[in-house]
């Protein structure tokens, strides 16, 4: 159960300064309708998530890991009739959760650097099939080549050197 007590009622104005009013958002929908990654495993659901910064569920939502598989498409954006800026607000949770705890790296991160994609390719292999598309996109994944020379690279980085046990090939 949700207990508002403890919900920080300014977390909105924390996170959303520089988005459009979420507060004129009335929980439509439109955004989740027309959005990509609400089909992922877990699904992003940035409705869900503009309630969460709504009634101040900070608890909840420096946990949810969601935010990172967004795509950045923008169709939220260009779809909701309150000009509440979703796709602002997602990329703003994503960096209040960076600041908010600096040791912080999303499932998102370790799964790209796992395949090369935030969700495994398998999921769409028959949609993409039945839609007349190759079965494997031409991404990172049809050339492992590519992705062994991904994953050096990221090695180099900071993250990934202290944190090696959360980054397996
Ligand atoms: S910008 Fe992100 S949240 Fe908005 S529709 Fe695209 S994937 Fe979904
Ligand atoms: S489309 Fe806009 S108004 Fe509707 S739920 Fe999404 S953010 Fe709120």
């Amino acid at each position: 159960m949700i207990d508002l007590a403890k919900a920080n009622q300014n977390l909105w104005r924390e996170i959303t300064d520089e988005c459009g009013d979420i507060r004129n958002c009335f929980n439509c929908g439109t955004c989740v309708a027309g959005c990509p990654a609400a089909e992922a495993e877990p699904p992003l659901l940035i409705r869900n998530l503009v309630r969460m910064v709504l009634l101040g569920l900070e608890d909840k939502l420096i946990e949810d890991g969601t935010p990172w598989i967004c795509v950045t498409c923008s169709a939220c954006e260009e779809m909701c009739p309150m000009d509440v800026r979703p796709f602002d607000i997602c990329l703003a949770i994503r960096r209040w959760q960076s600041k908010e705890d600096e040791t912080y790296i999303p499932t998102a991160v370790t799964e790209i650097f796992k395949r090369g994609h935030t969700q495994p390719v398998e999921r769409v292999q028959e949609l993409r099939k039945s839609v007349g598309l190759e079965e494997v996109p031409p991404t990172i994944v049809k050339f492992p080549q590519l992705l062994e020379k991904f994953q050096d690279m990221l090695e180099e980085t900071e993250m990934v050197k202290d944190n090696d046990y959360m980054f397996r090939r």
